[in-house]
């Protein structure tokens, strides 16, 4: 089993990118797991003909027996599909709210029972704090990715999050295994990117263009792969899937 962590700024592309990579490793056989981090609870939208799924937390807060099919919700392409989920607004701690979901998981031997050959965490993480950092602090991802585009914001919040990961790194937990570039096609973009990854000592992992069959794919509940999948958009993220994971 291998546990990947997706990171990056808020609105950057993580959940798209996740559930592409997700849906291209899934049409080549693997049995794949995507966990969402982000009390939004879409990460896996595309998965799911945009229906949303019952989140851990919701149904924590619902049910006195929790059951794993309460919370894995099998997608399109076989695709496992988990929400974490937060807190009612306003109340509780959304990083808190992805440790209990973790927990639950782990109490309900999630891994073991469904036996996935890849986990994948979708995390909202500007700054990597608290229960965002679970993933690469708590022995769950083995690698952490950051998604990025040229724009300032996304490199400054790539940055921090890279930080922390090398500060949990040095005593054994997740690596860094680098950025992946979700294009924005703003001015001078590759050469930003690519100074960013010198700053922060990593590399660029590959490149991923904008393309309005994303928007397309999204406005039917798919991933870019099931929708289109003889697109060059979905060769792009069958090639990402096979440079992570092949
Ligand atoms: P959040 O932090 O809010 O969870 P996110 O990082 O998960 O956001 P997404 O929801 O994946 O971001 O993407 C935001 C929007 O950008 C979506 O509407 C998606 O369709 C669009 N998008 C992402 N990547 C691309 C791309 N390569 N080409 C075109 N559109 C894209
Ligand atoms: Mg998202």
């Amino acid at each position: 089993m291998k546990k990947i962590a997706i990171y990056g700024k808020g609105g950057i592309g993580k959940s798209t990118t996740v559930s592409n990579l997700s849906a291209a490793l899934a049409s080549k056989g693997k049995k794949v797991m995507q966990i969402g981090c982000d009390p939004k609870a879409d990460s896996t939208r595309n998965l799911t003909q945009g229906v949303k799924i019952p989140t851990v937390l919701d149904v924590l807060r619902e049910k006195d027996k929790v059951e794993l099919k309460d919370i894995v919700t099998q997608g399109d392409l076989g695709v496992l599909c988990v929400e974490a989920g937060g807190p009612v607004p306003g109340v509780g701690c959304a990083g808190r709210g992805i440790i209990t979901a973790f927990e639950k998981l782990e109490e309900l031997h999630a891994y073991e029972i469904h036996k996935p050959d890849i986990v994948i965490y979708d995390v909202l993480g500007d700054v990597v704090c608290g229960g965002f950092a679970m993933p690469i602090r708590g022995g769950y991802a083995e690698e952490v990715c950051i998604v990025t585009s040229g724009e300032m914001m996304s490199l400054y919040a790539a940055s921090n999050i890279a930080y922390a990961v090398k500060s949990f790194g040095k005593r054994g937990y997740a690596s860094l295994k680098g950025l992946i570039f979700n294009a924005k096609n703003i001015e001078n973009e590759e050469e930003l990117v690519t100074n960013a990854a010198k700053e922060i000592e990593t590399n660029i992992i590959h490149k991923i263009e904008r393309n309005p069959l994303v928007q397309k794919a999204e406005d039917a509940g798919k991933t870019v792969v099931s929708a289109f999948p003889e697109s060059d958009m979905a060769k792009e993220y069958r090639k990402l899937a096979d440079l992570l994971f092949g």
